[in-house]
């Protein structure tokens, strides 16, 4: 593994070497993006999200450690009340100048009920995945990071890819949540139904999930396989892959024709873990890549060819919570939209052909997956399958093309922003793509009239 790295970041070095050739030199990286103070003329203290997009200095911050602490927090602590899970989200879901709210002291598993767990909704699905295993279960699926809380990830629909597998909520058969009016309503199907078909998917914006009901599958053994070649053929292969393997994604690679595939089957044979990722070193060396033959669209493609195209596959067993995620040490901005499976691939090669006629500044890989159908009334899966694109950008890149460029051709084929990360819909627009929108709404205002939990960015979402 360590030789592969080594072979990726030599190549990339023996870019700039035969590009010096007297002609180039290596282009500096650029500067770290300015941060905001630490503390506001208030002295009130700096949040930041994951990627440094989103920020806020907060009046108070809340770490409850029981339910009913959570109720009253919600009741009598200054508005805008924010609860915050991880701070991944792109998005302005969590900034708040009222108070912000950790769940931070509710994790782990409260009980079982069968081969449901009943989960805090603060846990971390990095901690859930040997929780689980504990007992023999483990969840469905995992997104592509497990840094994420369980709570924060109902507030977005978090997913991951497999053409049988829902998004995360799509296994909760229960909740409970903490309402503004110091309430704890349980939701299920049979109770507080339409608050649990709202709740599911709610963007912080009904009141605090404190615990969620999570289905659970046996914690069987995956096999992974990691592999690159010519998009061409991944795109001609893909539908066959997603009805055939238990997970399989794709990244496209801009400006190289290639693309890394992924699938995750399972299996009975014995674990040979997984190595330490090289995804950094190859995104090294696609930002080497794009800093040196940027003005050459067809030399970066001969390059990216020669280094990449003959990357050994890789290969690895394990638990499935020990395979399924990645680490992500490369901060970066992100769009990602759901799209109905009959436009996914014609929008996906539109992207990259924008991309590569318009942004040759970009060199991160964009990642396609599919996600199966579920009920909930904001989940970009309700009523039917949807295949997702994302588009991300380096944090130190300008990422203002996501908008002007990316989001026209995902809108334009029928997609759905993810809650989470970077899109410029509001209300109009979101009704048009959600027929339970404005049932949605209804709730909303019955269990928040005054609007305590909305900040700024949700009233604009929520045309409040
Ligand atoms: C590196 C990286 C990789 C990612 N990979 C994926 C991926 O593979 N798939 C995917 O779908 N997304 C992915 N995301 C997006 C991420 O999963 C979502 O944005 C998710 O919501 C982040 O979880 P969090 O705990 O950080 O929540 P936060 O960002 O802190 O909060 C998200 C929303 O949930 C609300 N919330 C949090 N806790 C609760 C609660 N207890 N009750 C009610 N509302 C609550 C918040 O108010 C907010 O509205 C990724 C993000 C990053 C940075």
């Amino acid at each position: 593994m360590i030789s592969r790295r080594r072979a990726l970041t030599a190549g990339a070095a023996g870019v700039v070497a035969t590009g010096a050739g007297g002609l180039f030199v290596a282009v500096r990286d650029k500067p770290e993006p300015p941060s905001p103070p630490s503390l506001n003329a208030d002295k009130r203290v700096l949040w930041r999200n994951w990627s440094g997009v989103e920020h806020a200095y907060p009046a108070a911050r809340l770490a409850p450690s029981s339910e009913d602490a959570v109720a009253d927090a919600l009741k009598t602590a200054v508005a805008p009340v924010r609860v915050v899970g991880a701070g991944h989200s792109f998005t302005g879901l969590v900034p708040t100048s009222g108070a912000l709210m950790t769940l931070d002291n509710l994790y782990g598993v409260a009980r079982w009920e069968g081969d449901e767990a009943v989960v805090w909704a603060g846990t971390r699905l990095g901690a859930l995945g040997p929780a689980l295993a504990e007992r023999g279960r483990a969840m469905a699926n995992l997104p592509d990071i497990n840094k994420q809380s369980l709570g924060g990830c109902l507030g977005t629909a978090t997913h991951g890819t497999g053409k049988a597998l829902k998004a995360i909520h799509g296994d909760v058969t229960a909740l409970r949540l903490a309402t503004v009016s110091g309430e704890i309503l349980d939701c299920d199907a049979n109770q507080n139904a339409d608050v649990f078909q709202a709740a599911k998917v709610s963007l912080g914006a009904l009141g605090v999930i404190t615990q969620a009901r999570l289905a659970t599958t046996a914690n069987r053994r995956l096999h992974r396989h990691v592999w690159v070649e010519p998009l061409e053929e991944t795109l001609a292969k893909a539908e066959g892959r997603w009805s055939r393997h238990r997970n399989f994604e794709f990244y496209a690679v801009p400006f190289t024709d290639l693309a890394a595939s992924i699938t995750h089957d399972e299996t009975d044979a014995p674990a040979t873990p997984r190595a330490a990722s090289t995804d950094d070193a190859f995104l090294e060396v696609l930002k080497q890549l794009r800093n040196l033959t940027r003005f050459s669209t067809l030399l970066r493609k001969a390059a990216a060819k020669a280094l990449l195209g003959s990357a050994e596959p890789e290969e690895a067993i394990d638990e499935g919570w020990k395979l399924l995620s990645t680490e992500r040490p490369v901060r970066f901005n992100e769009m990602e939209f759901h799209l109905p499976v009959a436009t996914h691939l014609a929008a996906l090669k539109e992207v990259v052909a924008a991309i590569e006629a318009e942004r040759p500044d970009v060199f991160f890989p964009i990642e396609v997956r599919r996600i199966a159908a579920d009920e909930a009334w904001l989940s970009p899966f309700q009523g039917g399958p949807r295949g997702s694109i994302a588009v991300h950008c380096h944090y130190k890149d300008e990422y203002d093309f996501l908008f002007s460029l990316i989001q026209p051709i995902l809108r334009k084929h029928g997609g759905r922003p993810h809650w989470g990360k970077l899109h410029s819909l509001k209300a109009a627009d979101l009704a048009a793509l959600y027929p339970d929108w404005n049932a949605f709404l209804d709730v909303r205002r019955r269990l928040d009239p005054e609007g305590r939990l909305l900040n700024p960015y949700l009233k604009a979402l929520f045309g409040v």
